[in-house]
Parts: structure tokens; C-alpha cells; sequence
């Protein structure tokens, strides 16, 4: 502390580069600051430092971190309290740019794994955005010493020592109950829980903060589909399990079809008390499936869906620059069967229309010779009956999937009702007249490896990968385009995922291997060495992270425009 005391004293009023003096090691009452990287002006993105804690000093109980999803809920907890304490505290800022600011990695509506509080085997780390304060170009030392002297300590008071014990309980009480959900799903051949009393609907489009509870209506499963799950810590819930197979949301325009695909979306993740969708559990391996015209595919086998493509243009190793409708949602589909999804979840809002449905006159008048593409109606059972990947799948215009459909529920203003039987007898009177299209089995999974030279990090003569925002990617002189990969939801795992792009290239892109093999050996470090392994500042700060799920990663290479397989 001494140390810093006489460092700072030293450089006020010097330049902002003295700074950098700073950084090191220093010891304080109840922590070491570590100051791992100083910002270049005042402008630049904050420095990076970690404040490291010593378990024993803490009051955490072991129980509390014996599992990894309750330590990975314990590290949620640690760092919205420090959000929260940061709030509280309320650090005065004086100087310019980012002077005097202190910011976390602050998690949202989900709970994942990140890298803004890590717990080790003997110690706790913090990690922090600080900006050093500086007026103009000068080196405000008496607003730095306030941060390092004041503030820092009493946020890290607040967060680590004196958090309330209750809500921690609370918050790993809850992990444990999501947990118990996801297992009984596994166990029961579910791949969906939506619990009675949840609440669905989001404030805004804009928003992932629920509805207020005086306007949303509260789901209720149809006793049909209702179970009743005890969870640990004294808890049941009952809700509607969606079993595997096929089902089918239906239901009128505005009645809530696309609020209940959406909250499945976001199931595959653990949400915060209070979310409403706490209780809403989806299968880890559900992933949403949508057109993407103009997006960029390399060599996907499509054949499963389209195949005579006018002039002879191949589908088993299909790349195209600007993909259509129909031909980017069968490529998003094989390429998350590439990755090993096994739940599709699909809403006709964002589906091509010549992908999902083709009717008897349709077929009539524009024979299959000259229509390339087979529909997913014709494809949907034999997802499931030969590789086990199950469909939902939101329609409220087409009744051609009723007869492929295991469950059909109907959403009636907001509420479920289970029309399965309805829905089948409707089928059975009432024929469709359609032949089946595209031969008896769905067709071949091509595993494909990408080429060490699909990634170039470079810029100039500068390496150049960060996130911008939620949605996109520069990687060198591309940037990848990832506003329709829906499930991605924290703008910190779009971090990550740019951060895991490059390692894979440095490191395992060989052109042999294929992408689900150097994607799994990357999450297998990561389940071996922790989320911190992704940062190019291992051993340093890497505090702004949040782990992705193997499929977005999956996704973002493959919007890579310069991917090139090898084949
Ligand atoms: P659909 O896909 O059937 O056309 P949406 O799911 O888009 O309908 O929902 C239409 C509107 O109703 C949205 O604005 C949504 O926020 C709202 N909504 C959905 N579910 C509920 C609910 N349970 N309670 C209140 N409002 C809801
Ligand atoms: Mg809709």
C-alpha cells in the first residue's frame, strides 16, 4: 500500500504515461491489487486490474462452491453484488474521458459462466475495469489514491465480506433447482419444463426484463402435459413438460406462439429469481433455427433438404455467398446437426415459406424435377426417428405438420391447451392430399474441416479481433455478421467468442480436423483450466468474459466470410 502511496505521489501532475509505473503487485489489509494493464490516455478502454482475496479471509462456506454449477452460481452472485456495491458506493468522477471510473462485467437476466469473479482452490479474484483519472493529459494522483484507497475497499468490503448470506443461499438454492430440472428432463425423455406462473413476456422488444405482472398472463400447462417436479431445498413446481418427438405451437395471430418459442429459446440458460422464466428449462442442446438470406456458406452438405439446384450446382459441398431464404435455413440446420444439436426450435415468423411447407397443388403444378428444394415437413420425422433430434416448431398458418406432429399445443390468448387429439383427427378426415418428397431417410451429416488459411487476424500490419457489441465480430479484415444467431445473449460472450476464434486458428485449425472435433477440445480446456484459458490475458485480467454455448461458436465461425473448407 506504502508502495503505491509514494508511486502515485510521485507522478501527479507528470504525464499520462507514468502511469504505467503503476503496474505490479501490491499488498493491502485484506486483498493484493494487482494493476495488470495501464490504459494509454484517458480515452483509451480502461485499465484492467484484479484484486485478489484469500478464501479463507472470505465468509464462503465450501458447500456453497462444491459443484460447478453452484460455483459458477456463487461467482454470479460475487459479481452483481459488486455491480451493486459500485452503485452504492458511487465513485466520484472527476477528470477527463473515463476518469475515475470502476466497472464489473455485470451479468444480466441469465446466469453464466464469466470471468469477472473467478473462484480458486485458496483464493478469489475480482476482477475490474478502473479508468485513471487524468485532467486532459495530467495525472490526477489524489483522485487515483480516492479509488485505490477509498473507494476500491469499500466496494470490496461490501461485495466480499458483508454480502448478505441469505440471498447467497438463495441464489445457489435456486441454481441447484434449475439443475434438478435439467436432470429430470434428461431422465424422462423431455426436452422442455415451463413452469405454472411463469412469466413469458418481455417488457419490450427491446428489453429482457419480464413484463410487469399486472399485464402479463401467467402460463399455465394444460393438464395433459403437466407434471409436478420436486427440486432440492423443499421446492416443487408443476409445469408442462414438452416431450421429445414433435410438437407443434399453434394459435392465432398475436396469442403468444413466438413469447413461448422465445422463452424456450433462452431456457438452454439458468435465469435470476425474478426473471419469470426461472423455472423455464430447455434441453442445453436446443438450438433455434431461422432463414438468413445473404449470409455466406461454405461447403455445407444441404442435399438433406435441396438438391437439383439449376445448372448442376452441387448441394453435398454447397457454398454460396449470398444464400437465399430457403437454402441459408437448410444450411443452418446442418450445420447445427454438424455440432450435435438435438432439438430444433423453429417460428415460422422467421422461416422461408418454400422451406417448411409445399401443398398438394403446389406440388400439382411445379413437379419435384424442377423444385430442388424438399420441405421440412417431409424431413421432420426422420430428424427424429434416425438421429433423435426433435422439432418445435411454431405455426399457425400451415396444418400439413399436423401429421408428423407428436403434441400439437394451441396458445389461446396466452394460455396453452393441448389440441393433440383434435389435430389428428382433423388430419385423419380432413386429407392433405401431398406426396412425400425427398426419399426414405433424411440423408448424410458431412463433418467438415476448416483451413488454417479461412483466418486471418491481421489488419494492417496489426492484429485485430474484438467484439463490437452483441452482434458482430472483426476478425482481421472481416467482420462477422451475428444478429440472427438468437440464442447468443450476453454482449461478454460475443468477447469470448472472438477471443475462442483466434485461439482455435493459432492453435488447432489444421485443415484435418473437423469443426466439432477443435470446438470440443476447446471447451474440454475450458472444463479443465476455466473460462480464463479464452483470454488473451491468461494469468492476467481477463474479466469480461462469459462463456458461450459450443453451437454460437459454431455459428460465428461459420459467418466467418473467409472460411474455407477443405474437402
Ligand atoms: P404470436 O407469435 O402468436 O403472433 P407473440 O408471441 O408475438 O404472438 O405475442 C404477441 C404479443 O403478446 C407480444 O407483444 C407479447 O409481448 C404479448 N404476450 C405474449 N405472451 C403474453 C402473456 N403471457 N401475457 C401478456 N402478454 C403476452
Ligand atoms: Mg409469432
Amino acid at each position: 500500500m506504502q508502495r503505491l502511496h509514494n508511486q502515485l505521489r510521485r507522478i501527479d501532475g507528470k504525464g499520462y504515461k507514468a502511469y504505467k509505473d503503476l503496474q505490479g503487485s501490491y499488498r493491502f489489509d485484506r486483498f493484493r491489487l494487482h494493476i495488470d494493464h495501464v490504459q494509454g490516455d484517458p480515452f483509451a478502454s480502461p485499465s484492467r486490474i484484479r484484486i485478489e482475496m484469500s478464501q479463507s479471509d472470505l465468509p464462503l462456506k465450501a458447500e456453497w462452491f462444491n459443484i460447478s454449477s453452484r460455483q459458477t452460481a456463487v461467482e454470479d452472485f460475487l459479481a452483481r453484488e459488486t455491480a451493486r456495491a459500485i452503485r452504492q458506493v458511487n465513485p466520484l468522477r472527476r477528470g477527463t474521458g473515463k476518469s475515475g471510473m470502476i466497472a464489473v462485467d455485470e451479468p444480466g437476466q441469465e446466469i453464466l459462466k464469466r470471468t469477472a469473479v473467478r473462484i480458486f482452490e485458496d483464493k478469489v479474484e475480482l476482477r475490474l475495469s478502473v479508468g485513471l483519472p487524468a485532467q486532459g493529459r495530467r495525472i490526477l494522483a489524489k483522485e487515483a489514491e480516492r479509488i485505490f484507497f477509498v473507494y476500491l475497499p469499500s466496494i470490496v468490503e461490501r461485495a466480499f465480506f458483508s454480502f448478505d448470506e441469505t440471498r447467497l443461499v438463495k441464489h445457489v438454492q435456486l441454481s441447484d433447482q434449475q439443475e434438478a430440472i435439467r436432470v429430470y428432463l434428461k431422465e424422462h425423455g423431455l426436452v422442455a419444463f415451463v413452469a405454472n406462473g411463469a412469466i413469458l413476456p418481455r417488457e419490450s422488444g427491446v428489453s429482457n426484463r419480464p413484463m410487469s405482472k399486472e399485464q402479463a398472463v401467467p402460463f399455465k400447462s394444460p393438464p395433459s402435459m403437466e407434471v409436478e417436479i420436486s427440486l432440492p431445498h423443499g421446492r416443487t413446481v408443476r409445469g408442462m413438460a414438452i416431450p421429445r418427438g414433435i410438437t407443434l405451437i399453434v394459435g392465432g395471430g398475436y396469442h403468444g406462439k413466438s413469447t413461448l418459442l422465445k422463452a424456450l429459446e433462452r431456457g438452454v440458460y439458468n435465469h435470476i429469481e425474478g426473471d419469470g422464466r426461472e423455472f423455464v428449462i430447455t434441453d442445453a442442446c436446443a438450438c433455434k433455427v431461422r432463414a438468413e438470406d445473404g449470409r455466406r456458406v461454405e461447403k455445407v452438405n444441404i442435399s438433406p433438404f435441396i438438391s437439383n439446384l439449376p445448372f448442376g450446382k452441387d448441394t453435398t459441398r454447397f457454398s454460396t455467398d449470398d444464400a437465399s431464404g430457403s437454402t441459408s435455413q437448410a444450411a443452418n440446420i446442418m450445420e447445427l446437426l454438424e455440432m450435435g444439436a438435438k432439438v430444433l426450435l423453429i417460428d415460422e415468423d422467421t422461416s422461408a415459406t418454400n422451406f417448411m411447407i409445399r401443398d398438394a397443388r403446389m406440388q400439382r403444378l411445379v413437379h419435384k424435377g424442377k423444385e430442388p428444394i424438399t420441405p421440412f415437413v417431409d424431413k421432420v420425422r426422420q430428424l427424429y426417428e434416425e438421429l433423435g433430434v426433435s422439432t418445435i416448431l411454431v405455426v399457425g398458418g400451415s396444418g400439413d405438420y399436423f401429421d408428423q406432429a407428436d403434441h400439437v399445443i394451441m396458445m389461446d390468448e396466452y394460455q396453452p391447451y393441448d389440441v393433440t387429439q383434435q389435430a389428428k383427427t382433423i388430419a385423419e378426415t380432413l386429407r392433405n392430399n401431398r406426396q412425400q418428397e425427398g426419399g426414405f431417410s433424411f440423408g448424410r451429416i458431412t463433418e467438415r474441416a476448416p483451413r488454417p488459411d479461412s483466418f486471418n487476424p491481421r489488419k494492417g500490419k496489426k492484429e485485430k479481433v474484438d467484439a463490437k457489441g452483441l452482434h458482430h465480430i472483426q476478425f482481421g479484415k472481416e467482420t462477422i455478421d451475428l444478429t440472427f444467431v438468437e440464442q447468443l445473449v450476453d454482449p461478454s460472450q460475443t468477447r469470448a467468442i472472438a477471443n475462442m476464434i483466434h485461439m482455435l486458428a493459432k492453435k488447432w485449425v489444421d485443415g484435418k480436423r473437423t469443426l466439432p472435433e477443435i470446438i470440443n477440445e476447446l471447451y474440454k480446456q475450458v472444463g479443465e483450466k476455466g473460462p480464463d484459458v479464452i483470454s488473451p490475458f491468461y494469468g492476467q485480467h481477463p474479466g469480461d468474459l462469459a462463456l458461450p454455448r459450443s453451437f454460437e461458436l459454431a455459428a460465428a465461425i461459420n459467418r466467418l466470410r473467409s472460411l474455407r473448407i477443405n474437402c
